[in-house]
């Protein structure tokens, strides 16, 4: 069994109990993790607020930034070692859980680099004062991060976090927690000090929610459903902390008139099968102009068939889903879209030599799909995509902008003035002309509206989420 991860060492949960973890890629049992509970979250909040008053706190901003290097080589170094785990415990290709391990270390090289580069302002103020306003950490963070990337979500939550000098506590999904715990090893071998880091594994409802109620936490960041934000939002007001929150997404692809299918087809059915649409910025929704859209639809619908399932290690298109629930509820989704009658335009293709008891969903490709219908408005969270027309600018934008959330949206047109006033128009943390970047791009500053969420995470804007500004007065005469 796994361990929880506390003031840099290894322990069994308070409470002695245990969580069955199941294989993706088979269903079977593959091992088991400790079930962290409240005792645990206050040890590890208390090994962290130690931290943050010993030496981590006291520590030069250069230096920090040598140890945050030092971990991104780390687990370069690991590689190998470390994609297996992920592809194993999430059931993604193996040759995605790689990218999201270079993702990993991205995230530190990139943080680690940037730490002494936060500097502060002077404002020009009264005659006889000088006004210096500095960057301080926030304190010990929560961080509580979702099953679909754990590797790139540890990164892009735990490196700004550790980058403006804060300690963290961290409660990784009960689905998939085994990267962040043997990344806690690598960390601390690198460098990383005693109680900087701790890990909690367990259940939302319990090593979760004690984390986001805590009072010693100073700011908490949740990446998962809306749901669950909102009972995070309401724990942290009780102790009047900030929160940021990551809820994911519907996200639109606008596919003009003009647009070049040669380059945007490709990306398009990639944005929506990538980690088999488990993808809080997957491109769910493709709005076609209504004159192309058959056009359109038959390209699209000629690379889904192309789609392939298969066993995590045989490089597919698509690898199981993450849990039989998670499996349920998709297929249970794509069959209430059937039922409705609305109609299959393509669905990819399963390998023969699939595990019965693996968690494999068919992609499907519906269209047209009337706006108010549940696939146009719900995030499934597999791979399948909706299909919608649209008459002109206007509409597209009324359309893409017709959910309840605004997390990415791309827009497909070769008309230079049309792309910018789209840029401006649509709702959402990053608008993509002419290409897709789901999960990519550690240096772009990412983050929703409305249900999306709230707050920037990624890029150096993150910085300003993970501290607090002061300001000095002096009077000097
Ligand atoms: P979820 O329940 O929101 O889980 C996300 C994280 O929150 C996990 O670490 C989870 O722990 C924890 N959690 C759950 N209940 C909690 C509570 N009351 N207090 C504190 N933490 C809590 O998501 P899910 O059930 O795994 O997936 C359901 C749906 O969420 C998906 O279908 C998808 O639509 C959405 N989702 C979105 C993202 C995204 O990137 N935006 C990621 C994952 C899921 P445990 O899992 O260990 O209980
Ligand atoms: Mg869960």
């Amino acid at each position: 069994m796994s361990s929880l991860f506390i003031d840099g060492q290894q322990c069994p949960a308070s409470g002695g109990q245990s969580i069955v973890v199941h294989s993706p890629v088979t269903g079977e049992v593959i091992g088991e993790i400790a079930r962290g509970q409240a005792q645990d979250i206050d040890l590890a909040v208390n090994a962290a607020r130690r931290a943050l008053n010993g030496r981590w706190g006291q520590q030069s901003a250069t230096d920090r930034g040598r140890v945050l290097v030092r971990i991104g080589e780390a687990v370069l170094r690991h590689i190998d070692e470390l994609a297996d785990i992920e592809a194993r415990d999430t059931g993604k290709p193996l040759t995605l859980a790689r990218k999201d391990i270079e993702a990993l270390a991205r995230y530190f090289e990139f943080y680690g680099g940037a730490c002494d580069k936060v500097h502060g302002e002077v404002i020009p103020y009264l005659p006889g004062y000088s006004v210096n306003v500095v960057r301080e950490p926030c304190g010990v963070v929560g961080h509580i991060i979702p099953w679909n990337y754990p590797a790139q979500m540890l990164g892009r939550t735990l490196a700004p976090a550790l980058a403006m000098g804060n300690t963290s506590v961290l409660k990784p999904a009960e689905e998939a927690c085994l990267t962040s715990l043997r990344f806690a090893q690598i960390a601390t071998e690198a460098g990383l000090p005693a109680g900087v880091l701790n890990i909690v594994t367990g259940f939302g409802r319990e090593a979760g929610a004690a984390l986001a109620a805590h009072p010693g936490i100073n700011l908490m960041t949740f990446t998962g459903s809306p749901a669950v934000g909102v009972a995070i939002q309401t724990a942290t007001a009780a102790n009047h902390v900030k929160c940021v929150l990551e809820l994911g997404g519907k996200s639109p692809q606008v596919v003009f008139a003009d647009a070049d299918l040669d380059k945007a087809v490709p990306v398009i059915v990639g944005a929506i099968i990538q980690n088999a649409g488990q993808t809080c910025s997957a491109g769910s929704r493709l709005l076609i102009q209504r004159e192309v859209f058959d056009q359109v639809i038959e390209r699209v619908a000629a690379r889904f068939r192309e789609i392939r399932v298969g066993l995590p290690s045989s490089a597919p298109d698509c690898g199981p889903i993450i849990t039989q629930a998670q499996f349920l509820r998709v297929n249970q989704f794509i069959q209430e879209c059937k039922d409705s009658g609305l109609p299959v335009l393509a669905e990819g293709i399963l390998d023969d030599n699939l595990p019965a008891g693996g968690y494999y969903v068919r992609p499907t490709l519906f269209g047209p799909v009337p706006r108010t219908h549940k696939l146009a408005q719900e995030e499934v969270f597999g791979p399948v995509l909706a299909a919608l027309p649209f008459d002109d600018e206007d509409d597209a934008v009324a359309l893409a902008n017709g959910t309840d959330y605004g997390l990415v949206c791309a827009v497909w047109t070769e008309n230079g003035a049309r792309q910018h006033r789209l840029a401006k128009r649509l709702e959402g943390g990053q608008v993509f002309i002419n290409c897709y970047g789901a999960g990519g791009g550690v240096e772009l500053p990412f983050g929703g509206v409305r249900k999306s969420g709230h707050g920037r995470e990624k890029g150096l804007l993150a910085l300003e989420e993970f501290s607090i500004t002061k300001t000095i007065v002096f009077h000097h005469g």
